[in-house]
Order: C-alpha cells, then structure tokens, then sequence
C-alpha cells in the first residue's frame, strides 16, 4: 500500500503549532507522518529554514509532502527550506500550501490519512476555510463559499480606442507606493468617479490594475524609483490624469505622517542639465560602479512586453515543437548566465538562476502550454495563457517574498515569448545607431550577467550600490556603470545622448558637443592605457621611485585561479574558499579541500595563495550547520568567530592548508577578526594541525587576519606579534565604520570606501604594521584607481583586486611618486567626506 503523504507544520510558536498537530491527530487518528518546525532554537517565536528542511525530509514517506505554514517569513523560511534539499527529486515531492494553518491541517489530516494524493491533500486544505465561511454566511446567501483570487482586472484597451491617455509619475517615496500613500490615491481616484482608470508598474512591467482597488493596486509593487503609468479614457480622463500626477508630484501627502522622513518631490531632470559629479555626502549622485567611460543614446531597460499574435494554431506537432525549442533555447541562456554567475560570484549566487530554470521545467506550467497546444492553441499563446495563470497564482498571495516569486515568472515568460514570437529585447536588438546606455532602477544579477559589452555602452542605474552582486558582475563583465543617479534619470527620453564615466562618477545628460568631444578624448586616452597595462600585465609593478607593490588577484572559484594566472597576478590575495562548503549538504573533507587548494596553486604555478579561511555565517547559513536565526547576521556569528564556534570544521579546514602549504607558498588568513584571544584560538588550532600532519611547519607558511572590523583596525599594534601579514577587507570594513550595510542601496551613497574615517582606519594598521608586518588591501576599493594610490600613501604594499582589474592597477602603481602619494594620503585623512578626498 502506498504510504500516506506526509505534513509538516511550520509556525512561530512551538505551542501553537503542538496544539494543531493534537486537534488534527484527534480528527485523523493513526500513523500519519506530522512533523513540526516551529519556533527557534533559544525557545522564542521564529522560523528556522533547516529545521523546516529537516521536517520535510522527516515527513517524506515517497509519496510527497504538504507544508503548512503560518505567517509571513514561515513561508520564506519554507521556501528558503526547498533550496536547502539536495536532492531535486525530493525538493519535487514538497508543495507549500497556502491554506490557513489550523483549519488547513485538520483538513489535510484527514485527507491524507484517508489515502489521498499529494495534491489533493493540499487541495483540500486549501479549500479548508469553505465550511466556516458557509457557516457565517448562511443568512446571506449571496456571499461567496469559497475563497477565490480577485478577478483579474479588464484588459487594457487595444491601442485602437483612441480617447485613452497615459501619462506616468515616477515614485520618489522611500517606502515605495506603499499602503498608506495607495489608500490616498484609490481615495482620490473614487472621489473623481474614475471607476475606468487603471495603473501599472512601468519598470516591472506589472499588470493593469484598476486604480478604485486598493488591494490591486498595492500589488503592482510600486517602489522607489519606479515609473508608474496612469491611464484613463473618456471625458474626464485628463482631470483624473492630471490629479493623480499632482498627488503624486505632492508625495501623496505624506508630511503629515509623524517621524516620516520629509517626501521627496517627484523629480523632473531638464533634458540637458548635468547629473553632477561626486559630492559629499551625494544626495542622489552617481556613483562610480565600473570603469570605463561610455556614450550613447538612453536606452529604458524595460522591455515591452510581448504581444501574442492572435491567431489560431498551425499543426500541433509542428508548435509542441516551436514551444520545446523554444524552452530549450532559453534554458540555455539561462544557463549560461549561472555559469557566469557562478565563476564571477560564487555558487550561491548562480541558485537564482537555478529558480528560473526550475520554471520552465515546472510540470504544472510546462504541462499546461502542451495540453493547449494539443487543443489547438498556438505555441506563444498556450505559454502565454499558462504563464500568466501560473504568476497569477502568485500575485494573489500576500506574502511579498511569493508576490516576487510572480515577477521570476513573468520574466522567463517573457524570455520564452520573446523567442517564439521573434521580438528581441533591450539587449539583443542591437538597434541601427550606435550602442546604447541602459538606464534601470535597479538590475538583477541574471540581467547584468547577460549584458554583452559589445552591445552595451554603459549602464546607468537610478538607485543600485557599488557592492551588490549585480554591480560586480558588472565591473567583470567591463560594463561601464554608474549607479545611484535617482529617478530622475528614468524619466529621461530614451534616445537623448548620455555619457558616463564609470570611475569617476560622472554622468552627463544630453552633453554639449564639447563635452562629447572631452569625454571621447578621455576614453581614447583610457584605451591607449588599457592597451599598455594588458602588454606589461605580469611584469612587477613598482612605483616611479622604486616601491615595489604587489598586486594580486582574488579568486571565489577554480576558474577564477585560472583567470588569474592569466592576468599576471603576482599571488592570490585572496581565495574565498566558501565555494568548497557553499550549495551541498555536507561540509567537504580534508582530502577534497586540499584537492580544491591544490588546484588553486598548480594554476598559479608556484606563485603565493592566500587561502582564507570560511567565512560563512547567519547570512549565508550552511545547511549542515545548525545556526541559531539571527537578527542581525552581519554582526553576528560570522567568519572566524563562526569557525571556533565549529572547531572541526575549521581543524580539517587548516589541515588540508598545511599539508598543501608543504609544497607551495601559502598564507592562511582568519575573516572577520575582532579580538586577539580570536586569533590565538584559531593559531592553536592551526598549530594542532601541523603537529597531526606531523612534517613540522611549512617553510613559506605565514598567517594573517583580515581586518575588516574598526576594533581590530584600531588595536592592530596588539595583533602584530602574533600575524605575518594583515589584509584589509575595505568592503566589511567599510559597512562596519560607517554603520551602512553593503548591498543595501539605500545606504549605498554613504558606504564609500574613500570616506576619511575608512581611510584613517586603513592608517591606523599601516602604522602599527611597521615594517615588520605586510599591509595588503582586497577589498574592492584596491580596484578602484584613486584609491589604490591613496592607500599606497597610507603604507599599503599589496592590493589584490578581480582577475580583470590586475592589469590595470599595476599600471596605477607604475605611476604613483611615492612622496606625492603620501602627502596626498595625508591630506585625505584630515578631509571632511568622501569628496573632499577624491578632490
Ligand atoms: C572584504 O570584506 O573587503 C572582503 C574582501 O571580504 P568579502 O568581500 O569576501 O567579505
Ligand atoms: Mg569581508
């Protein structure tokens, strides 16, 4: 007999969900497998995502499972669970059900034990609330019994209807068009009797949502920097128009909202007025994301969305063919964007592409396009109308993790239809002129991996930070970029000519040819100079009065250790070696670390790698370690303080070091070090390691720490005895001065590498070093070409920096006079802000 499918019960509280779990074995007695994640580790409310992925494999009979959940993140966390499970086949047997968790498990319960498959166990639950909603609507029989998604509002008119205005505001409120702001607007459009008016999302590309639903239009996801279209018709549509645009342009009235942070106007840029330079702090000026300089007409990166030929299908056999091609085509962009991702940033980092890939394997979807196309559809169209069901079904979720679950849909959707119907999108229609600038609000890793720098001049981002994920791919695939240039910029007509300079922080709108000129002068000059740093990549590098400066490289994987070599890295900086330990469900062994390491230094052929030890914690959980949820991971049990925590894990970890540091130079260095007694622990474990591989200590072996928090900066004369080398990681180091998280673009303008109290930090360590101790950099601001000669002044004598930029800061450092470089470090140290010093 086939085993009955299994529940598992995600909640906040342990309490609540044991009280469940008692009221459904009442109703269905018997051995049905119920498992429980609820609350955490200390005793408090809270999900946890490997308890939940623990209960799923708990509860996994074979013949599926049903997770219920509670509220808000219990959903995230069981999503995040899924992507925990190793094995696919058991990650297709889960269905997170929607349905309330009480009635829903009682519901399920019975179903389950009464034989019932996996989806109609979660079809019943879903349908759980049925009974109570008969029951207070039996004096109103008009009331609905079921509980069913909103109806999809009218499609938008065909262009045809010619009285139908669109006009768009772009949102400048911190929070987006969230609640309160929406709940004016719905007012507003109601007092007008604009029951036809409509709103969509722009920049995401949202569907039409009537603007008299406050529900609808909350979920057009509406953010900050977004552009947001209205669009009515008949007789009083420019009045309804105009009003909304005036609310809009008032910040929807928000000043009246107590502590809320004065609204932003909505902001119009004159055609020609400059976006200005880097100023302190920059209240919505670029920011310099990527070298290079860059013109070309303004490109919006908002692909249209497709439009489905309405006509009837050609031979079925004929389209089920178009439609897996088409599949398949697309599966392979997508996997070419993972195995970008993953060389330029890491395993974790290419999952997201993974979850795309996920859905045009989805049987619910992919199964749904082909019945249709079997009935007679067309290709586009049965993917189209079973895409669109499938986001649906997201959009109606309230959970706002799941509602961007939806937008995953759309785009590959989007990316299928482009495809079949032959419409290229903003990057693969390489237009007549010359390439474009992008400009966006923001862009995804998968976006940015995709980009072709010989289709694209440059990107402008309205908001975006330095050092998010996409903004690295950026700088590896060479796209000039800058980011943080407000929402201004979206409002820009696409066309107009803008030229950037990606280093600088500089953006131009609509220039005088004069400028133009400048700027194409500047470029040809950078060239000249690229050339020249790609023909001396692997000769020293060594100032104009004889310092010599080593530059090396960072590496997150093997490929990038082969890069590496390539570009004439003196050493390895830097080896995050997460991507061993990242994306498995157990943590490798010494002997397959020490197989990783070696590969690393056979491709450096002999030359120095610095192998740092993991540096994982509460923000990128291992499955296989069991983390307590933190509130704030970033300062919580991360890096060094997470491997004493682990102290096997960090014992294999040093052993597979040592033994490869016996034959080629190795420096082992410790993340995130805060104390000294942290270091010493770590020496001991790594001086038990060369006493169990027994050869004694590696001749070349050296040790460091990186300093990446102020503390350590601040007491580094107390670490000196006790290090060879110190590493300043400038990208943490940076987030914990200035109080600013990395990757959070809100704070991204004031997370500057160069601001004077980072740079007396980096000061602080120089002079403890003395001449003993080697200060390197590998933060990303080593890359940045103003800075590295900073720091140089400052006594730094090792930057390692991406494979691509090695070239280009060797140069940098062939042109540095030290004498000039320390009176100018000197200077930035008793600068006001970040500009003062890059002026
Ligand atoms: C840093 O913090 O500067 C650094 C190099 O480490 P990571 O970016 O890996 O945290
Ligand atoms: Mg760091």
């Amino acid at each position: 007999m086939t085993p009955p499918v299994g529940l598992v019960v995600v909640s906040h509280s342990a309490a609540l969900a044991a009280a469940a779990v008692e009221l459904a074995r009442e109703m269905a007695p018997g051995e049905l497998p119920i498992e429980v994640a609820a609350g955490v580790a200390d005793g408090g409310l809270g999900t946890d995502a490997v308890a939940i992925a623990g209960a799923i494999g708990a509860a996994d009979t074979g013949s599926g499972v049903v997770v219920l959940m509670d509220l808000g993140s219990a959903v995230l966390s069981a999503e995040l669970a899924l992507e925990l499970l190793d094995d696919p086949d058991a990650r297709d047997r889960v269905l997170l059900c929607p349905a309330p968790l009480v009635e829903g498990l009682v519901v399920a319960a019975v179903a389950a034990s009464g034989g019932a498959d996996r989806a109609e166990v979660a079809a019943e639950a879903a349908g759980a609330l049925d009974g109570k909603l008969a029951q207070l609507a039996a004096d109103e029989p008009a009331a609905p019994l079921t509980v069913a998604p909103e109806p999809e509002p009218e499609a938008p008119p065909a262009p045809a209807e010619q009285s139908e205005i669109v006009e768009s505001f772009t949102v400048a409120l911190p929070h987006g068009l969230h609640a309160r702001p929406a709940a004016r607007l719905v007012a507003l459009v109601r007092e007008l009797d604009g029951s036809g008016v409509r709103l969509r999302n722009a920049t995401t590309g949202s569907p039409w949502a009537p603007a008299t639903s406050l529900a609808r239009v909350t979920t057009i996801g509406a953010l900050r920097g977004h552009r947001v279209e209205v669009a009515a018709s008949g007789e009083r549509a420019q009045v309804v128009v105009d009003a909304v645009l005036d609310l809009a342009a008032r910040g929807f009235d928000e000043t009246a909202a107590p502590g809320a942070a004065t609204p932003e106007p909505a902001p119009r840029l004159p055609a020609s007025r400059p976006v200005p330079a880097v100023e302190s702090p920059r209240p919505g000026g670029p920011l310099p994301a990527s070298p290079g300089i860059a013109i070309g007409p303004k490109r919006a990166d908002v692909p249209a969305p497709v439009v489905v030929p309405d006509e009837p299908g050609g031979d079925p056999a004929t389209e089920q063919g178009r439609l897996e091609a088409a599949i398949a085509t697309v599966a392979g962009e997508i996997r070419d964007g993972r195995d970008t991702a993953a060389r330029e940033l890491g395993p974790a980092e290419a999952a997201i592409f993974d979850a795309h890939l996920l859905l045009l394997d989805d049987p619910d979807v992919v199964d749904e396009a082909r019945a249709a196309v079997a009935a007679g559809a067309s290709a586009s169209q049965a993917w189209s109308d079973a895409t669109a069901r499938a986001a649906a079904e997201f959009d109606a979720l309230p959970d706002p993790y799941l509602a961007a679950r939806a937008a995953d849909v759309r785009a590959v959707a989007q990316q299928v239809l482009r495809t079949l119907v032959g419409v290229p999108d903003a990057l693969d229609d390489p237009g007549d002129g010359p390439p474009p600038v992008l400009v966006a609000a923001d862009l995804t890793p998968a976006r940015a991996a995709a980009l072709d720098p010989a289709r694209v001049a440059g990107v402008v981002l309205a908001g975006g930070s330095p050092t998010a994920h996409s903004a690295i791919l950026l700088r590896a695939r060479g796209v000039p970029a800058v980011l943080g240039a407000g929402p201004a910029i979206l409002d820009v007509k696409d066309g107009t000519l803008l030229a950037l300079d990606g280093a600088a922080g500089e953006l131009l709108v609509d220039p005088e040819p004069d400028t133009v000129a400048a700027f194409r002068d500047r470029a040809a000059a950078q060239a000249e100079r690229e050339l020249e740093a790609r023909e001396r990549s692997s000769a020293p590098a060594v100032t104009r009065d004889g310092v010599d400066v080593l530059v090396g490289a960072n590496v997150g994987s093997p490929a990038d250790a082969t890069a590496a070599a390539a570009a004439g890295a003196d050493l390895v900086g830097l080896v995050r070696t997460e991507f061993l330990f990242l994306d498995r469900a157990a943590a490798p062994d010494v002997d397959e670390q020490e197989a990783a390491y070696r590969g690393v230094a056979t491709a450096l052929g002999g030359k120095r790698i610095t192998l740092r030890t993991l540096d994982v914690g509460g923000d990128k959980p291992l499955p296989y370690l069991p983390l307590p949820a933190e509130a704030n991971a970033f300062l919580g049990l991360r890096g060094i303080r997470l491997a004493t925590a682990f102290p096997e894990l960090l014992a294999d970890q040093l052993l597979a070091m040592v033994r490869v540091a016996h034959d080629t130079p190795v420096s082992v260095m410790f993340p995130m070090v805060a104390t000294v007694d942290e270091l010493l622990a770590a020496r001991r474990v790594l001086d038990e390691a060369i006493a169990r591989e027994g050869r004694g200590t590696p001749p070349e072996l050296q040790v460091g720490i990186m300093v990446e928090v102020p503390a350590a900066a601040l007491k580094a004369a107390a670490f000196v005895p006790h290090v060879d080398f110190f590493s300043i990681g400038t990208n943490d180091l940076t987030q914990y001065t200035l109080a600013a998280e990395r990757g959070n673009p809100a704070v991204a303008t004031v997370a500057d590498p160069l601001d004077p109290g980072v740079l007396r930090l980096v000061d602080a360590v120089c002079r403890a070093a003395g001449e003993q101790v080697l200060v390197a950099v590998c933060g990303e601001a080593a890359a940045d070409p103003l800075a590295a000669q900073l720091l140089i002044g400052l006594g730094v004598r090792e930057l390692s920096v991406a494979a691509p930029a090695v070239a280009g800061v060797k140069q940098v450092v062939r042109e540095v006079e030290l004498a000039g470089a320390v009176g100018r470090a000197a200077a930035a140290l008793t600068a006001s802000g970040p500009a003062e010093v890059r002026g």
